[in-house]
């Protein structure tokens, strides 16, 4: 199994395909608080030459990982496969590259490379990273936590509904209250 995509294996030799599985990356690698637990992680990939020193790679990555619902907290387990395209271009010197905008769309896809060499578990890494959501939910209509006592909504009906309409009640019992006060004055 190869661990990194050598450009100048691709030079040599011409397209190459690679398919490896990691089961190192750690919570730590992926770095979200969005995320419990991560699996093993998956890759197919596809590098070839696109152009004067570009190598276009395309792939998946499939990962199973356990995401930690934005609104209820409880961890729910995920199964994603995300399909990538990426063009490694060589990082232009400090000086040029200030002056570089990437405004096209078919540019967004674009990284720049030091090294001739890409570590397959990196490529890996970073599609775990783009494929997590910035709000998870374990379901659409996760019905979340109880703002006044931590209930899980989902599991559990509180009694907090029923306490904060007497609240308001309370509110138009002062009000009455106050009204009748004014009378008598
Ligand atoms: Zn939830
Ligand atoms: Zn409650």
């Amino acid at each position: 199994m190869k661990d990194a995509i050598n450009f100048d294996e691709i030079d040599e030799l011409g397209p190459q395909d690679y398919d490896a599985t990691f089961t190192d990356i750690t919570l730590g690698d992926v770095n979200r608080v969005e995320v419990a637990a991560v699996g093993a992680v998956h890759i197919d990939a596809h590098a070839e030459k696109g152009g004067d020193a570009e190598y276009v790679v395309d792939g998946s990555v499939q990962f199973a990982a356990d995401f930690h619902c934005s609104r209820c907290l409880d961890p729910y387990p995920i199964a994603n496969t995300s399909n990538f395209h990426v063009r490694f271009r060589p990082r232009p010197a400090a000086s040029i590259e200030e002056d570089i905008e990437i405004t096209e769309p078919e540019e967004l896809d674009v990284e720049f490379y030091t090294e001739r060499s890409i570590p397959l578990r990196d490529l890996a890494l970073e599609q775990v990273q783009l494929s997590i959501p910035m709000k998870p939910l374990c379901e659409e209509n996760c019905l979340g936590l109880c703002p006044q006592c931590g209930a899980n909504r989902n599991r559990e009906a509180c009694r907090c509904g029923e306490s904060a309409v007497d609240a308001r009640w309370g509110g138009l019992a002062e009000i009455r209250d106050q009204l009748a006060k004014k009378r008598e004055v």
